[in-house]
């Protein structure tokens, strides 16, 4: 995954897929798996994927309740 529009910018962050990895979890992936992200696709994946993973607490959360009772 490349972004089209940025391939002529020169500040690309290399990260792994998954944006919500540890610092520690993030080191141990592979450089081969490393992508590269131009700034602005790379804070709306993260805010995306941050946005997700509440959601999926958040309905874990309500799930849980449930037998908490
Ligand atoms: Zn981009």
């Amino acid at each position: 995954m490349r972004c089209d529009k940025t391939t002529e910018q020169r500040a690309l962050i290399a990260a792994p897929a998954d944006l919500l990895l540890t610092v520690t979890a993030m080191a141990a992936v592979p450089t081969e798996q490393l992508l590269a992200w131009c700034p602005s696709c790379h804070s709306q994946t993260l805010a995306r994927q941050r946005a997700d993973a509440r959601e999926r607490t958040r309905h874990e959360a309500d799930s849980h309740t449930l037998f908490d009772l």
